[in-house]
């Protein structure tokens, strides 16, 4: 062969499918697709001047204070949201 094969494209770390140079994204060593750089809570297709992480989960800055800086919030949010549902049934 007169060519180098490249090198396999390497995964996303949020699919975990690979990713191709023309979709690829950088942020702290790790790599996503364009598409998978969104925050966790809303959805919302961040750019790299306006993401937070926590635990390899990305969040917009808005969702990312909401949920990690106000003290207790984190763990007082997600259990209401289990009584509503039981309160739902
Ligand atoms: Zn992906
Ligand atoms: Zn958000």
């Amino acid at each position: 062969m007169p060519w180098k094969a490249p090198a396999p494209p390497s995964p996303c770390s949020v699919c975990e499918k690979s990713v191709y140079e023309m979709e690829k994204l950088t942020a702290d060593g790790l790599i996503y697709h364009k598409s998978c750089f969104k925050c966790s809570h809303c959805k919302k297709v961040l750019s790299l001047g306006s993401y937070a992480s926590q635990e390899r989960r990305l969040f917009c800055k808005p969702h990312f204070k909401q949920l990690f800086m106000t003290k207790g919030n984190y763990d007082e949010g997600f259990g209401k949201e289990q009584h509503k549902k039981q309160w739902i049934k």
